[in-house]
């Protein structure tokens, strides 16, 4: 487990371009985050590091924007405050889109916690007030 601490957004990004460059395909990473933590903020981090494009934005709407690059892995970033039941979960794609050659990345994953126990997954948390975030990644372990 790794603890950072980062006190502006573009801090936050930083630190997530380096985890970014660490994804080798098949990782499920899931925020846990209050609105405005900085969960999309992260994810543009990830796909700068992943060398995708870095206008992400929320998925709040299409509950999973994709991100595609030749010779990149792809991102696939969830949105799932409105998922709420397994039905509703199927009904995303979400299992389809897990791949080696992709990274899924969750906002609003406490709504799915009970399926994300079946597989090894990235816990993300973000915490603070103003500008100061304390951010905790768990479960990349197997990276060293
Ligand atoms: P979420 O997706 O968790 O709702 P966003 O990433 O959309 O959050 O928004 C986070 C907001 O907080 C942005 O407006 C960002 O500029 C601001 N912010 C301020 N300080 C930080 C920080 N240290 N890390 C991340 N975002 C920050
Ligand atoms: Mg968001």
């Amino acid at each position: 487990m790794q603890t950072y601490k980062s006190t502006s957004a573009n801090e936050t990004i930083t630190i997530a371009t380096e985890l970014g460059k660490k994804l080798r395909g098949g990782e499920i990473i899931a925020y846990k985050g209050d609105l405005g933590a900085g969960k999309t903020t992260f994810t543009r981090g990830l796909a700068i590091g992943m060398g995708l494009d870095d206008d992400v934005s929320s998925p709040t709407f299409s509950i999973v924007n994709e991100y595609h690059k030749n010779g990149c892995l792809s991102l696939y970033h969830f949105d799932m405050y409105r998922i709420l039941d397994s039905f509703a979960l199927e009904s995303t794609g979400f299992f389809d889109y897990i791949s080696d050659t992709s990274v899924i990345a969750i906002e609003w994953s406490e709504n799915i916690e009970s399926v994300l126990e079946e597989f090894n997954i990235i816990t993300i948390s973000l915490e603070g007030i103003g500008d100061e975030r304390i951010i905790t990644i768990a479960g990349d372990e197997y990276f060293c």
